[in-house]
């Protein structure tokens, strides 16, 4: 399905990001990665991707708070993969504390890395797509682009920001061939969610069992964690032809979450 087309997945060394690269690989697409962790780890995945899919995988290191490296990264992936056909924001990082003693370097990297880079990411993409008259922007925002949870000041900011861009590109690009939408999870069950538990629990004054059901499951009717792959095969489809259509819109999979 996706044969000859390149996909640029932020934040793809873990959890959603992965996943996403996984399945765009595993539908043909030459992929590269990025995100920090372990290297050996890392290459472990690259090499994985290229021996499993048969496809080109590159890793960039660019860290998403630096615009320079960002665009870098776009360059990169253009010069070495010959294109970005398919430009997924999903580097995203959080923070749990009360408004009044929210860290202001936490303020500063999740606006940073979770609405910024988005912007730096498509800026840099766009001559390339709209040159080739096809792309696909896919942003990771996430049920909090749509609704509010306590002590989440810098991420429901920078979640409902990425929705407002997501839809004026979408209109900037309409004639192009090139799409942008949002994505929006409920919880899913990835490191990113794992981490916040400790946090909740001394914010909240909870058990991990407690954060878990009266928490994070609280506003997911379905009273189950999304996961990876669901969320996956929702950014395969939005990369598809049969997608060419949806534009400017942000697809909720959270479980009913946002429907209350
Ligand atoms: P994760 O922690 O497993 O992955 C985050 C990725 O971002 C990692 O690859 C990490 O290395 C990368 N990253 C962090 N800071 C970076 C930086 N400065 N530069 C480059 N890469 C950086 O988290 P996840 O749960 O897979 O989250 C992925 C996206 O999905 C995020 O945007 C998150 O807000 C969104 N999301 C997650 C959930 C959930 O429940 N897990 C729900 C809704 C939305």
């Amino acid at each position: 399905m996706l044969a000859g087309k390149t996909a640029l997945i932020t934040g793809s060394t873990s959890g959603i990001g992965l996943g996403i690269a996984r399945a765009m690989a595993g539908a043909g697409a030459n992929v590269m990665l990025n995100g920090f962790g372990n290297a050996a780890e890392i290459e472990r995945e690259r090499a994985g991707i290229v021996s499993e899919f048969k496809v080109k995988a590159l890793y960039s290191p660019a860290d998403m708070t630096k615009p320079a490296e960002i665009a870098a990264m776009v360059k990169t992936c253009e010069a070495q993969l010959g294109s970005a056909d398919i430009v997924v924001n999903n580097a995203g990082v959080q923070h749990v504390a009360p408004i009044e003693e929210f860290p202001i370097d936490k303020w500063d990297a999740i606006l940073a890395i979770n609405l910024n880079s988005a912007f730096h990411t498509i800026r840099a993409a766009v001559p390339g797509m709209k040159a080739r008259k096809w792309g696909r922007i896919i942003n990771t925002a996430s049920a909090h682009s749509l609704v509010a949870s306590p002590f989440k000041a810098a991420y429901v900011t920078a979640k409902h920001g990425l929705l407002g861009l997501s839809k004026t590109v979408a209109l900037e690009l309409a004639t192009f061939g090139v799409t942008c939408n949002c994505i929006s999870p409920g919880y899913v069950w990835t490191p990113l969610v794992e981490r916040q538990i400790p946090d909740q629990m001394k914010t909240r004054n909870m058990t991990e069992e407690q954060v878990k059901r009266d928490v994070l499951l609280a506003a997911q009717p379905t009273k189950q964690f999304v996961t990876v792959d669901q969320v996956s095969s929702l950014a395969l489809y939005l990369a598809s032809d049969a997608a060419a259509n949806i534009t400017g819109t942000n697809i909720s999979i959270d479980g009913g979450w946002t429907a209350q």
